[in-house]
């Protein structure tokens, strides 16, 4: 039943070399209960399939008018005028697109299906000491999908990283800790209203669950995107190296300086961003930001 256990995901990235050790295929979930003002994966939070439009790669040829059983695309004037309302997200529009203006953003998938995806490349984790990671969104949103693709990986003897922004139940944690090697846990704000005012959540659950993985023996890597203007404050930075130094499982903290991907995606969905920084941040403003972090621990910092 594991392997025939299914849900969805928006992407099966491979050759992965920023989501844990070695060489590795990541596996990205949709939806996350978070709504980070900054986020760099807006297709992600939505838990089902959605609808993307690229307006710059539209060559007007006029397909999609009569693909589409809602009437959503229209040609007027000689431009292509596409209506989101009333999409039933049937993909079709997507299918007959080939200049790939539109796509559906996400497809089910069983697990047996996506860990036969990923042990194609079973070859380079080996020489790499690579494998599996979970992503998203936030992977453990369709925790029984998640678990299944654990389980299923550790029985292939893949090592397996799990991303996570911690808002999810402890119970669902602590059963993957079963089957994860490294867990990737995000740590955005370590101030509780901070926390809110950027993410639409509290975090008190999240470094609850935090402080329980790592009682539980876990081994952690702390993920902290900093963002400008948002929690490129001092207090954060000592706030994060005294949690990595308190914390026995945190091998390592990764800083993740904010860069500006997912405005475009955002725009795309039809969702915009709240934060609309546009700036790619500089190699020397980031390793500030881990030298910073790094006067509060004696684990290492790294800039991801
Ligand atoms: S099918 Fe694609 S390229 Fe043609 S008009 Fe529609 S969106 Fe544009
Ligand atoms: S996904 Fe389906 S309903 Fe939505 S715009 Fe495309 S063809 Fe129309
Ligand atoms: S946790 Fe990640 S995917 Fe979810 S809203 Fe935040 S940045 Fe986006």
């Amino acid at each position: 039943m594991e392997s025939g256990e299914s849900g969805v995901i928006f992407d099966i990235q491979r050759f992965s070399i920023h989501d844990g050790p070695g060489i590795r295929t990541t596996v990205f979930l949709k939806g996350c209960p978070l709504g980070c003002v900054w986020c760099h994966n807006p297709e992600s939070k939505a838990g089902e399939p959605e609808i993307a439009y690229y307006a710059e790669k539209c060559a007007l040829c006029a397909a999609c008018v009569g693909l589409c059983p809602s009437r959503c695309h229209e040609m007027a004037g000689g431009a292509h005028v596409f209506r989101r309302e009333g999409c039933a997200r049937c993909g079709r529009c997507a299918q007959g697109c080939h200049a790939g203006a539109m796509a559906l953003i996400g497809r089910e998938i069983t697990a047996g299906e996506a860990i036969a995806e990923v042990l194609k490349d079973e070859v380079f984790y080996s020489h790499s000491g690579g494998g599996l990671t979970l992503s998203g969104g936030e992977p453990f949103f369709q925790g029984a999908f998640a678990l299944a693709l654990l389980r299923l990986a550790k029985e292939r003897n893949l090592h397996a990283c799990a991303e996570t922004c911690g808002a999810v139940p402890w119970e669902t944690l602590r059963r993957a800790a079963e089957f994860t090697d490294i867990f990737l846990y995000d740590v955005k704000e370590t101030s509780a209203e901070r926390h809110r005012a950027c993410t639409g959540a509290a975090n008190g659950a999240i470094l609850s669950n935090l402080e329980k993985l790592d009682a539980h023996g876990a081994r952690i890597v702390l993920r902290c995107p900093i963002v400008p203007g948002l929690n490129d404050r001092e207090d954060h930075f000592a706030a994060l190296g005294a949690l990595a130094g308190r914390l026995r499982g945190v091998e390592r903290v990764d800083i993740e300086p904010y860069h500006p991907l997912g405005l475009s995606k955002a725009a795309a969905i039809g969702k915009p961003q709240l934060y609309e920084g546009r700036s790619l941040t500089g190699k020397d403003v980031s390793a500030e930001w881990a030298r910073k972090v790094e006067r509060h621990t004696d684990k290492p910092v790294a800039v991801s």
